[in-house]
């Protein structure tokens, strides 16, 4: 249905645009912070079957939090999954910065 997508590019263009504000440095309350809240943004993503997966997901990778570039760089990757159960092109993780910080066209 057309509502996991308006959704789901919401959500990511969310998530991926926290990530290009998340400090390049954080410390410890910030790195504990961000994980709570993806765990959280996972157990409360308002798409039940792309919950499942994602808190799984969560459960094996653990979320990389203690840099800008490594939280970045988590997240494609989580996405990349969804991607590719999707049928969707990968997208190159070493361009997160580019598409999400640097530039920002849809
Ligand atoms: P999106 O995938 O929404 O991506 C938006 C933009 O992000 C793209 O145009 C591109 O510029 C950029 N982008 C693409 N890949 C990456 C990446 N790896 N890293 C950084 N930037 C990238 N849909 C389902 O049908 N089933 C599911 O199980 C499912 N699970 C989801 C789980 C989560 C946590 C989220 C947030 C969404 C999920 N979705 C799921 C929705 C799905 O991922 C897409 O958002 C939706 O299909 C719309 O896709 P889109 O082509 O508009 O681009």
């Amino acid at each position: 249905p057309p509502d996991v997508e308006v959704l789901g590019k919401s959500s990511w263009t969310l998530l991926h645009s926290i990530a290009a504000t998340y400090p390049e440095n954080p410390t410890s309350k910030e790195q504990q912070d961000l994980k709570q809240f993806v765990t959280l943004f996972g157990n409360f993503y308002p798409c039940w079957f792309c919950k499942a997966d994602f808190v799984k997901y969560i459960e094996k990778n653990d979320p990389q939090v203690n840099s800008q570039d490594k939280f970045g760089k988590w997240l494609c990757e989580a996405h990349n999954e969804v991607n590719v159960k999707l049928g969707k092109p990968k997208f190159d993780c070493n361009l997160w910065k580019q598409r999400w910080k640097d530039g920002w066209d849809n």
